[in-house]
């Protein structure tokens, strides 16, 4: 799967042409790649600042890791928060069984403490 430079280039969110910042050749050996850093003209815009790579190959095609990235992006806040939620649910759950036993022995406790003075 390839994409256009004309896909790649546009604003994630906003489907909005970016702004070419910088371009860098790429790393790890794939000679003539390059990496073009955009931003979102919109500056109330996450990608305004922060922007996105799209990478080109030596052959100038365009992986469709643009589609990909997105996926990934979209989809890991998304699953972080819901498995924060889960793990704080977790918790608060395992500390109501764990205050439970301990509310109990703590009465025991005091009774017993009643009963010694
Ligand atoms: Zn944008």
């Amino acid at each position: 799967m390839s994409t256009t430079w004309d896909e790649a280039s546009r604003c994630p969110r906003h489907e909005l042409t970016g702004i070419e910042q910088s371009s860098k050749p790429m790393k790890g050996g794939v000679q003539g790649g390059q990496l073009i850093t955009l931003t979102c003209p919109q500056e109330e815009c996450e990608y305004y600042d922060v922007g996105w790579i799209v990478q080109i190959r030596p052959d100038g095609t365009i992986p469709d890791a643009a589609t990909s990235h997105d996926k990934s992006f979209e989809a890991m806040p998304g699953w972080r928060a819901e498995r924060g939620r889960d793990i704080v649910q977790n918790l608060q759950e395992e500390l109501r069984l764990s205050q439970r036993p301990g509310g109990y022995r703590l009465g025991d406790g005091e009774k017993g403490r009643r009963h010694f003075t």
